[in-house]
C-alpha cells in the first residue's frame, strides 16, 4: 500500500469515521466517501467505550 500522499479518491472511497484512514474503495457511479470503520487494534479500542453498538453493526457489512 502506498498512500502516503493525498488519499487517493477514486470513486466510492471508504474512511475510517473514527481515525479517518483509507480503509478501502469500492465501484461506485459519482466520487462518494463512505464512512466505516477500520479493523485497526488501537482504532477500535478508542471507540469501543462509546458507540460498540454501531461498531458491531457495521462488522457485517465490511467484506
Ligand atoms: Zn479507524
Amino acid at each position: 500500500m502506498h498512500n502516503a500522499s493525498p488519499i487517493p479518491i477514486e470513486l466510492g472511497t471508504i474512511i475510517c469515521k473514527h481515525c479517518m484512514s483509507v480503509i478501502g474503495t469500492i465501484d461506485s457511479e459519482k466520487v462518494t466517501l463512505y464512512y466505516s470503520e477500520c479493523p485497526d487494534r488501537d482504532c477500535i479500542n478508542s471507540r469501543i467505550n462509546f458507540d460498540k453498538k454501531e461498531y458491531d453493526a457495521n462488522l457485517r457489512l465490511e467484506g
